[in-house]
């Protein structure tokens, strides 16, 4: 049922509300009610019993006249619309009686059924729009309130004049406080990398009656003053005139999200593992301080450090003490650096540092040393302490290469020729001796047709008893003869046999042919003497070593106890009890066994007893530094630790005179190196079996060091 409408008259002329009461019979607007009261004071009373819906009020009232009645009807009945009856001539009251709040009037003249009808029909409509409006405002409201962004709107001066409660909440501003207050004050924005103002996004809204979005960065700065990450834009906002009254703002916390961006592009520069700059930000890096010394005509250099069998440490000690280890050896890296220096790790054990201000190589190469110097200090790795070495490539710019990549892959090539050179120092870029680096796929290919087209030969080089100086054995040390490269080391080689399982024929190969020269030289009537054979760990893993191996001693009548197997103590210690009943086995055909460089492969003494290995070979990195002082102490130690578990020592790399009587001094049992001869041919070597080895000085005419 449609509601009642209550209408009040208040006219003391009967005629008027004669009128009325035919105007409304005629209207159809829904169902009216009607009431006349003669007296302001009826009304009031009347206004007071039950609601009134309208109010038409005579001006002229015996109680009341003019605006008085307006207002005193406006204070009784607040929100009830009121229409004026007014004398013909009042039309000015009327209209101050509208500024006061009335509805509209009615002057004396048009005072009839059809006005009044019409007036009602007005009223009804009006209350209609304004409901729908209401509602409207209302659901803008609760939309704007529950919406996830920040809203705030300025009048066309850039006052605001309003703001959500998401924007109360980001600005700390309450709407009360904001309202009328410049734009500036409520929503202070600065740029988050210069922190310059920032550029405000309504200005620009209401001059250019468009919509902005906001500067990148932007940081809005609170009531309280912190700092919030915001992403915006902002609208003008136009009246029906399409005038732009004001403009609207709405942004949002981005915090999270610009964090969450930070943390992305850090991680894609960065290592994870050490937190240094990755490969990605170490070129950018490179090539930014390139075409900064092309500016100044400076030059720069670029270092490759590789650790030196670190594969060691991770296979003996587990990967994870290996990942600690890198990290300290990165923060040992750091540590060394000038701040205008960028040191980062491409991954693996292989870092490159990046070094600004250099004037001459020979300031490169200072840095190389104090590199190398403070990484040999050892690294407290939880219950390890334990001690790195490691090569380093340099390449300078502009003699090696104008790019990053040029400069790095140089460095590479360079820091491989310092591993080859014996491991521990460190090398230039020389493009006479660094072949550009070795292509993976190339290598294998070419490996794999080597055998076939007996590219491979065994070079021997002699073992030499300290004491007598008698050779006691010869290690077989493979060489590749390219049909293009020439000569290929087997460090340039065997890692890539080894990925790709080729290492097995091949090793197949050696310790056939090592055997075979070795049985020939027995026939020849050379004095016997045992020939060392490699092993890669491939090979000491795979099932069908032990019975090929036995098939090889038979075939080439060699007997077992001339032949000697070299083990890299790293392999060794790797699967250490499964290595210890494979050493057994192997140890019962009557084979050697020897753990080859030694020093690198962190053994634990009690495996170490356990196997039963006759020789321990010390690592030519060891050796190398006798007589500069770094290693003695380690040397000596470690002769007197194999003596103390009854294993032979032979030392490796010996190249000097100095070496030599040290570790004759120290009881060390054998030696091998350049000092007493290179690898040779097996002719060659079985010339060298006649004649002994030239310089050897028996202990007698030595004198002792103490
Ligand atoms: P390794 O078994 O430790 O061999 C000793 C290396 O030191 C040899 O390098 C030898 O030529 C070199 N050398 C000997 N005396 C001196 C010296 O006084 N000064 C210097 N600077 N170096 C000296 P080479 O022949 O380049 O072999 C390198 C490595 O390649 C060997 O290290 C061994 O691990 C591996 N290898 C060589 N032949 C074979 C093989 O037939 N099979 C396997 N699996 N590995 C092999
Ligand atoms: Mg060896
Ligand atoms: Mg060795």
């Amino acid at each position: 049922m449609a509601q009642i409408r209550n209408l009040l008259l208040i006219d003391q002329d009967p005629a008027h509300a004669e009128l009325f009461r035919a105007a409304l019979l005629d209207t159809n607007e829904g169902a009216f009610h009607d009431e006349w009261v003669q007296t302001l004071s009826q009304s009031v009373q009347r206004l007071d019993e039950k609601p009134i819906w309208a109010i038409f009020a005579n001006t002229f009232l015996p109680d009341s006249q003019g605006l008085d009645t307006i207002d005193k009807l406006i204070q009784a009945a607040p929100g009830v619309p009121i229409l004026v009856l007014a004398g013909a001539d009042d039309e000015g009251l009327c209209r101050e009686a509208l500024r006061r709040g009335a509805k509209d009037y009615l002057l004396e003249g048009h005072i009839d059924a059809y006005s009044f009808g019409r007036a009602i029909r007005n009223m009804a409509e009006r209350e209609t729009a304004e409901q729908a409006l209401f509602t409207e405002k209302e659901r803008a409201a609760v939309t704007l309130n529950s919406i996830g962004s920040a809203v705030l709107s300025t009048d066309v001066s850039g006052n605001v004049t309003y703001l959500n409660v998401m924007a109360e909440d980001m600005t700390g501003w309450s709407r009360q406080d904001a309202s009328g207050r410049p734009l500036s004050k409520v929503f202070r924005i600065i740029d988050g990398v210069t922190r310059e103002p920032a550029r405000n996004p309504m200005d620009v809204a209401i001059r250019q009656n468009k919509t902005v979005g906001l500067t990148a960065n932007c940081i809005l700065i609170r009531r309280d003053g912190s700092e919030i990450a915001i992403e915006d834009y902002a609208a003008p906002i136009h009246d029906r005139e399409n005038r732009v009254t004001g403009a609207v703002i709405v942004f949002h916390d981005v915090s999270a999200a610009r964090a969450m961006a930070m943390q992305m592009s850090y991680l894609a520069q960065h290592d994870v593992l050490t937190d240094l700059p990755n490969r990605m930000m170490l070129t950018d890096r490179v090539d930014h301080a390139i075409s900064l010394a092309r500016r100044n005509r400076g030059s720069l250099a670029v270092l490759f450090l590789d650790l030196d069998h670190f594969k060691n440490i991770n296979d003996s000690l587990g990967h994870s003490t290996g990942d600690r280890l890198l990290q300290s050896v990165a923060a040992c890296l750091s540590a060394c650096l000038r701040l205008s220096d960028t040191v980062g790790r491409l991954g693996g054990d292989e870092f490159v540092i990046l070094l600004t201000e250099v004037k001459h190589p020979a300031d490169a190469a200072i840095s190389a040393r104090k590199i190398l110097a403070a990484l040999a200090a050892p690294h407290q790795v939880g219950e390890h302490e334990l001690t790195v070495t490691a090569s380093v490539g340099l390449s300078t710019y502009p003699a090696d290469g104008e790019d990053a990549e040029t400069l790095i892959r140089n460095a590479d090539a360079a820091m491989y020729r310092a591993k080859k050179s014996g491991r521990n120092n460190y090398r230039f870029f020389d493009s006479r001796q660094d072949a550009p680096v070795d292509n993976w796929i190339s290598v294998e290919a070419g490996l794999r047709l080597a055998l076939e087209r007996q590219e491979f030969v065994l070079h021997y080089q002699p073992k030499v008893n300290l004491q007598t100086g008698a050779i006691t054995g010869a290690e077989a040390l493979l060489r590749w003869q390219h049909p293009v490269r020439g000569p290929i080391p087997p460090l340039e080689f065997i890692y890539i046999a080894e990925g790709c399982g080729l290492i097995l024929p091949i090793g197949q190969w050696v310790l056939r042919e090592a055997c075979r020269q070795a049985r020939a030289w027995q026939d020849a009537g050379l004095p016997p003497v045992t020939v060392a054979v490699n092993v890669s760990s491939l090979e000491f893993k795979s099932s069908d070593f032990l019975s090929q191996l036995r098939i090889v001693l038979e075939e080439t009548r060699l007997e077992s106890r001339y032949l000697e197997l070299e083990l890299a103590e790293s392999v060794l210690m790797q699967h250490a009890s499964a290595s210890a009943s494979a050493l057994n086995t192997l140890k019962s055909i009557g084979v050697r066994l020897a753990a080859d460089d030694f020093g690198t492969g962190y053994s634990s003494l009690s495996y170490l007893k356990m196997f039963p290995i006759d020789y321990l070979k010390i690592s030519q990195s060891f050796v190398r530094d006798i007589t500069t002082g770094d290693y003695d102490a380690i040397v000596s130690a470690m002769i007197a630790m194999a003596k103390g578990l009854h294993k032979q020592v032979i030392a490796e790399g010996v190249e000097t005179r100095e070496q030599m009587t040290f570790l004759q001094a120290h009881g060390c049992d054998q030696a091998q190196g350049y000092y007493f001869s290179k690898p040779l041919v097996a002719q060659e070597f079985a010339k060298l079996l006649e004649t002994g080895v030239a310089p050897f000085a028996p202990p007698a005419c030595v004198a002792v060091p103490e």
